[in-house]
C-alpha cells in the first residue's frame, strides 16, 4: 500500500474512525497488479474527512465522496455507505450513511470488487471474493437478478471485468445477466460507452462481441446480429471503437457505422472514422491482395484504410504496406493540378487525372516522373 494511503488510513484511525481500501485497489493488489487509483471508505462523514486533511476537494458530497490530497498523492474517501431505493434502473436517489462496513460492501457489485484492506494489511472478504480470484470468476454480491434490476449497468460491468481480467461470469450471474439485458435500454449511452470502450482497451477486446450476444447494445442496433470480434486483439487501441463499429455493420447490425457511434455519443472524430473506414472498406476486395490494400492507401487517409484493413482480416499487411510507404497519392505527385490545367483539363477532370496517375504509380505502372505522368495523361485524353 503506497504511503499516502497508509497515511490516510492512520489519520482517520487516529481520530477513531474505521477506514479502509477497498474495491478495485485491493482486487488488483491480491492479483498481484498495481493499482491505477486507490479507494478509501471510512465510518467519517465528509465534514470530518474534511477536518482531518490540509487538502481536500468535496467531489461528490452527494454520495459522500471527498477527495484527500497529500504530497504523495490523492485518493477518494466515501463514507461507508448504503444505497437507497434505485429508480428505474438508474443511480439511487439517495444514499444512506452506515456506519458499518458490511453494509458498504456489500452494495458493491461483484465479489472481487468487494473486499477491503486496512493499513496492516487485513483483508476483509465477507462474499468469497478471495476465492473468486483465485477461481478467475466475476460474481455477482448477493442475487445476480435484483443486482442486476437495481443498475443495469451491471451487465455491462460485468462483461468488461471478465475482460480486463480475464474471467468468467459465474453462470448463475450470467444466466441473470441474460434475462435482465432489455433493461440495459435505460441506461444513458455515455454509460454504455465508457463500459465498450473499457472492453476493447483490455487485454480481451475480443469480449466486446459479447456485449452483442448478451443483447447488451441491442437498442443502438437494427438486428442484433453476431460479430466475429477476432480482430479487434490484433490492432492498436485507437482503432478498436471504429472497427468494432465496422464489423457491427459488416454483420448487417447497423446501417450506418457513424451513425452507430454516434448513437453511442461517441466523439465525432470516431464516428468521422468510422464513417471513412467504412468507405475504404467498400472499395476494398473480400481478400484483400497487396495491390488492393496500396490502392487504397493512394486514395484515403491511413487511418481509415488500416481499420478497414482491419475488419477485413489484413491489418498487419497494411500497417507494413503503410510504414514502407509502398503507395503514392495524388498529393506526392511529380505533377500538380495546375500542370494538368495547362493541358487543358478542368477541376474535375483534374482531379480525376491525378487519381489515376497515383494508382497507376502505385501499381508501379509509372515512373512519378513529370514527363511520363504528363504522357500519361495526354495519352489518355485522346483516346
Ligand atoms: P477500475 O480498475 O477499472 O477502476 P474498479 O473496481 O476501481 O476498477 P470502479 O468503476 O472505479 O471500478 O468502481 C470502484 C468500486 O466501486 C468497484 O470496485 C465496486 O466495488 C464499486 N462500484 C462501482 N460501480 C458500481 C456499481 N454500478 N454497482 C455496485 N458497485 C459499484
Ligand atoms: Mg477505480
Amino acid at each position: 500500500m503506497p504511503e499516502y494511503i497508509l497515511e490516510i488510513l492512520r489519520r482517520l484511525t487516529g481520530a477513531g474512525f474505521s477506514a479502509y481500501a477497498v474495491g478495485g485497489c485491493v482486487r488488483d493488489t491480491l492479483m498481484g497488479r498495481t493499482p491505477h487509483d486507490w479507494d478509501v471508505a471510512a465510518s467519517a462523514s465528509c465534514g470530518e474527512v474534511a477536518a482531518l486533511f490540509e487538502r481536500t476537494v468535496p467531489t461528490g458530497l452527494k454520495y459522500g465522496t471527498v477527495t484527500v490530497l497529500l504530497p504523495g498523492g490523492r485518493a477518494e474517501v466515501t463514507t461507508f455507505r448504503r444505497d437507497g431505493p434505485y429508480l428505474n434502473g438508474r443511480r439511487p436517489e439517495n444514499v444512506e450513511f452506515v456506519s458499518d462496513l458490511r453494509e458498504d460492501l456489500s452494495r458493491r457489485d461483484f465479489t472481487v470488487n468487494a473486499m477491503a484492506m486496512d493499513g496492516q494489511g487485513r483483508i476483509v472478504d465477507l462474499f468469497g471474493g478471495r476465492e473468486d480470484l483465485a477461481r478467475g470468476v466475476i460474481r455477482c454480491v448477493g442475487e445476480p437478478e435484483r443486482r442486476f434490476a437495481e443498475d443495469a449497468l451491471r451487465m455491462l460491468r460485468a462483461v468488461r471485468f471478465s475482460a480486463a481480467l480475464g474471467f468468467a461470469i459465474d453462470p448463475d450471474s450470467l444466466a441473470a445477466l441474460r434475462r435482465l439485458a432489455p433493461l440495459t435500454e435505460k441506461l444513458s449511452a455515455e454509460r454504455v460507452l465508457a463500459e465498450l470502450q473499457k472492453t476493447l482497451r483490455s487485454p480481451r477486446p475480443q469480449a466486446a462481441a459479447l456485449m452483442i450476444d448478451y443483447g447488451l447494445l441491442r437498442r443502438f442496433m437494427t438486428e442484433n446480429s453476431k460479430i466475429d470480434a477476432g480482430v479487434l486483439a490484433d490492432i492498436p487501441e485507437e482503432l478498436r471503437t471504429a472497427v468494432f463499429a465496422l464489423l457491427v455493420r459488416q454483420a448487417g447490425g447497423t446501417g450506418d457505422a457513424g451513425d452507430f457511434l454516434r448513437a453511442l455519443r461517441a466523439p465525432a472524430r470516431e464516428a468521422k472514422l468510422a464513417r471513412e473506414a467504412w468507405a475504404a472498406l467498400e472499395e476494398l476486395a473480400e481478400e484483400p491482395a497487396d495491390r488492393d490494400i496500396r490502392r487504397a492507401l493512394a486514395r484515403r487517409d491511413v487511418r481509415p484504410v488500416l481499420a478497414a484493413c482491419a475488419a477485413r482480416g489484413v491489418y498487419g499487411r497494411a500497417r507494413e504496406l503503410a510504414e514502407e510507404r509502398q503507395y503514392t497519392r495524388p498529393k506526392d505527385l511529380a505533377v500538380k493540378g495546375s500542370d494538368l490545367n495547362a493541358l487543358g483539363l478542368e477541376r474535375e477532370a483534374i482531379a480525376q487525372a491525378l487519381l489515376a496517375l497515383a494508382l497507376a504509380v502505385t501499381d508501379g505502372e509509372l515512373p512519378n516522373e513529370k514527363e511520363a505522368l504528363l504522357a500519361y495523361v495526354k495519352r489518355r485524353c485522346s483516346r
